[in-house]
């Protein structure tokens, strides 16, 4: 309801109270004005009666009264009728005689006196009707007038109010309507009269529609800055994409040639040179992967992958990498697997293996002198595991202030010592993400000049998938007892974990003399130790004595001895035979080549077929494999097919270069290779497009599929999917290298010995 419709009804209301109230007063004042009135004239005429009548009344002249009555009842026209009574009560005289009060007959008695003494009494009837029309009259007028009144009152009343509050609020109402749906309002003005309350609510209004103003020129200014934003992250991605394979494509060029380079007589300086441009071409590689990696991070373009992984395998892969490099400074890394932890999770293998590689990596790096201890334990929650992959080293350590900062990207420790190490600062950052975004954290716990130990934690899915990569030597090791000699106690302690596993039982020495004298007093009782595992490099007397004093003691000739080391001159043949050693592998030793070498050693294994061992794949029986293999390469840069020409050259196999996509699909059914390798950009027709003619003709012919094995240097995600579906068989990203190359011709060259070789190796 609007407010003057408001204010008009309570108008109403008001007005019709209080002409009630002022009828019913004038009521109240006429109607006791009437009495008094009526009151007076009774008095009087009974006066004036009894004045004339007193004698006839004494005498009880009847006739004389009755004619007295008549006569004043006559000349007084309110006046009904009139009573005498004599003293004793009794009427005596009434006129008219057949006079009967109504409702409406005021009666009025008094005494006939005479000196104090009664004779009767005179009862006067006055008609009131007369009276009560006029109070009714009167009640009326007083209520029109009150309503007059109030009327005109109200009228003022609601002028006023439109005029100094309603119109007023009408224009702010406006204003801020106006203000709210962002319309203009210019033409709308308070008038003049307006009080000061609404010129300061309207000056309200006025600061509220500036600051909306703003905010909505605020509001466009961002939508238009997150479209610009979007479009540069978009043409940022597809940037890196492009960079990615503009940078790698030349890297490929530095990298294969100085490798095949250093394969070639070189003097000392030409292989120094060569050797430093290999090692910048891969430190660069590194370095572009980081930043490239961050870019995805920041462009929100990072996604994992969800599929089964051997964790054990891609920790011991990892230290087996790091381990050969680490021995040159006298850094020995090892790693303990809980043997009650589960093998198979479902994750992003890559991402675990980029994170504990860089993680493993700084250790390495920044521990001069001691060791790295990988250690991987969890607790099963449910279907999941909670896993703690923790890194310990001896290095440097971290000043705690830096604790935090080294989280952060470009951050390094700055001090006299740090220097000298390469780095962009870029590693933990990345791992930090990578781990945050896979739902985990790494924490880091170190002292100034004792080391640092990275835990990673991560909550991983268990699968119960049998990868072809942890299927176990089947030998049994039940069992067989194996004294382990080895200098460190982390050492001692996963090796013999590991046997016990196995279900071997192993005997621990920290020291050659201490194995010496475990032998002594075991031959002293008549037992034998089933093999002897030694390490190599031990204070005071290392691996080789040892073997050479065990080999003199009685009866010890021919007891199986397997030596560990990280120095890799050490797995020379001439020294494995001239000690005896059945084999010599190298620290870590994965638990799977360990088991297959404890094996071979105790003569357990029964065809020669399983003793071949992961690594084996550059070694000459297995490349034999790839003799007679047609290959076909598609590549347009020259130099890449130089690259893939000489690292392919000591093998007997027959190769064709393509230049194009029109010419590998010609020479395609020309030659029937048994493996493609197929760039993915390419003039005139590209890879895919090839890849899928090749496909397409294959079906049309009915002939068997030739396994397709992409070369990009697209190292965005979606590449291989990409190449998956045009119906390529495998991806090799650049730049290229030898061991992966060969062992992707030897997947995808079907030869049944091949095959075999693979179960081995993979
Ligand atoms: P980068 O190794 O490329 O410099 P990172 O992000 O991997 O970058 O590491 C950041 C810094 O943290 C390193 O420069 C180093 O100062 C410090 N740091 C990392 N790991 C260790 C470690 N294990 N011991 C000592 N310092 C470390």
């Amino acid at each position: 309801m609007r407010l003057s419709t408001q204010i008009a009804l309570s108008m109403i209301i008001a007005a019709c109270m209080v002409g009630l109230l002022a009828g019913e007063a004038v009521r109240y004042f006429e109607t006791s004005r009437l009495h008094k009135t009526l009151e007076e004239r009774a008095n009087l005429t009974i006066s004036l009666l009894n004045g004339l009548m007193m004698e006839d009344i004494i005498i009880e002249d009847v006739p004389m009264i009755e004619s007295s009555l008549r006569e004043a009842v006559i000349r007084n026209p309110a006046l009904e009728g009139i009573t005498v009574y004599n003293e004793s009560g009794e009427r005596i005289a009434q006129y008219p005689e057949d006079f009967k009060p109504d409702e409406n007959t005021w009666e009025f008695s008094q005494n006939v006196e005479l000196e104090g003494e009664v004779f009767g009494k005179i009862s006067v009837h006055w008609s009131t009707k007369q009276g009560e029309i006029q109070i009714q009259n009167n009640v009326a007028q007083a209520r029109i007038y009150a309503a007059a009144a109030l009327a005109v009152l109200t009228g003022l009343f609601l002028f006023l109010t439109y005029k100094l509050v309603l119109y007023p609020l009408s224009v702010v109402h406006s204003r801020m309507a106006a203000t709210l749906s962002g319309d203009p309002w210019s033409d709308l003005k308070l008038p003049k009269l307006a009080s000061k309350e609404f010129l300061s609510l309207s000056a309200s209004v006025t600061t509220l529609d500036n600051i909306l103003i703003e905010r909505t020129e605020r509001e466009e200014a961002l939508q238009i800055a997150r479209k610009n934003a979007d479009a540069a992250s978009k043409s940022k991605s597809e940037f890196l994409a492009n960079m990615s394979h503009e940078i790698r494509t030349p890297m490929n060029g530095v990298i294969g040639m100085a490798e095949l380079m250093l394969e070639t007589d070189l003097d000392r300086d030409q292989r120094l040179y060569t050797e430093t441009i290999a090692k910048s071409g891969a430190a660069l590689l590194t370095i572009i992967n980081d930043i490239l990696d961050f870019s995805k991070i920041e462009a929100g373009k990072m996604t994992f992958e969800q599929a089964p992984f051997c964790l054990q395998r891609a920790l011991e892969d990892i230290v087996t990498l790091v381990a050969s490099k680490a021995s040159q400074n006298n850094v020995e890394v090892s790693l303990r697997y809980d043997p009650e932890l589960a093998t198979v999770f479902v994750g992003d293998a890559g991402r675990v293996r980029q994170v504990v590689t860089n993680i493993i990596g700084n250790a390495v790096k920044f521990t001069q002198d001691g060791q790295v201890i990988v250690q991987a334990r969890g607790v099963d929650v449910g279907n999941k595991t909670d896993l703690c992959i923790s890194i310990s080293d001896t290095g440097l350590g971290i000043p705690e202030d830096n604790l935090k900062t080294i989280f952060q990207e470009f951050e390094q420790v700055d001090g006299a010592a740090n220097r000298k190490f390469e780095g962009t600062g870029l590693g933990l950052a990345i791992s930090t993400r990578l781990v945050r975004m896979m739902g985990g954290r790494i924490e880091v716990e170190s002292k100034v000049g004792e080391g640092s130990t990275f835990s990673i934690y991560l909550s991983l899915e268990r699968s119960n998938t049998q990868l072809a990569s942890v299927i176990d030597v089947e030998a049994d090791l039940r069992g067989v007892s194996v004294l382990v000699v080895d200098d460190l106690e982390i050492n001692r302690v996963i090796l013999s974990e590991q046997l016990r596993n196995w279900g071997a039982i192993p005997t621990t020495a920290d020291c050659a003399l201490r194995a010496l004298e475990i032998l002594k007093e075991a031959a002293a009782n008549n037992q034998m130790f089933d093999l002897i595992i030694v390490d190599f490099q031990m204070p005071d007397v290392d691996g080789f004595e040892l073997a050479r004093r065990i080999r003199q003691k009685q009866g010890m000739v021919g007891t199986p001895m397997i030596l560990l080391s990280s120095v890799e001159q050490t797995a020379e043949v001439r020294t494995q035979k001239e000690f005896g050693f059945s084999e010599v592998l190298m620290k870590p030793a994965r638990s799977v080549v360990l088991k297959s070498a404890i094996a071979t050693a105790l003569n357990l294994e029964k065809s020669d077929e399983k003793k071949k061992k992961p690594g084996a794949v550059d070694g000459k029986s297995v490349l034999e494999h790839l003799n007679g293999l047609r290959l076909l390469v598609a590549e347009d840069n020259k130099t890449n097919q130089l690259v893939v020409k000489t690292m392919l050259k000591k093998l007997q196999l027959d190769m064709e270069i393509a230049e194009n996509g029109i010419v590998v699909r010609d020479k395609y059914t020309l030659y029937q290779p048994n493996v493609i390798l197929m760039d993915m950009s390419m003039p005139k027709m590209d890879g895919l497009e090839a890849t899928r003619e090749i496909r397409r003709i294959e079906a049309e012919l009915n002939i068997p599929r030739c396994p397709i094995i992409a070369l990009t240097a697209n190292a965005m995600k979606g590449d291989r999917e990409q190449c998956l579906r045009a119906g390529m068989d495998d991806y090799l990203s650049k730049p290229i290298v030898k061991a992966k190359l060969i062992s992707h011709l030897l997947k995808w060259y079907k030869k049944p010995a091949v095959k075999e070789a693979l179960v081995a190796s993979e």
